[in-house]
């Protein structure tokens, strides 16, 4: 995947993060090389919010979480609910489980 056109800033969210959005930066348009289901290369530009979700979701794929794109100092400020959620103190709508190592 590459990542270009301007950079924009939206709030984001995360059922892996329950409670926390931040603000990221992000290109808003991508270039996409994928193998479909009959293993048929494509190539794509996508753009817009789509190319936001996309971003988002390969970065797990990296093991990578929004929060990662956030500034030092910002990241710092929310420390206290990222360390609340390793301790299994989510607030959400569904149900979670906390599995430390
Ligand atoms: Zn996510």
């Amino acid at each position: 995947m590459e990542v270009g056109g301007e950079l924009e800033s939206m709030e984001e969210g995360c059922l892996s993060l329950p409670g926390i959005h931040e603000t990221v930066k992000r290109g808003n348009k991508i270039r996409v090389k994928y193998l479909d289901e009959n293993l048929e290369a494509h190539e794509e530009v996508v753009e817009g919010y789509l190319a936001r979700v996309m971003q988002h979701e390969f970065d797990h794929l990296d093991g990578k979480v929004f929060v990662d794109h956030i500034s030092p100092l910002r990241k710092q400020m929310i420390k206290g609910k990222l360390n609340a959620l390793l301790k299994g103190k989510a607030h959400c709508n569904y149900k979670v489980k906390t599995v430390r190592k």
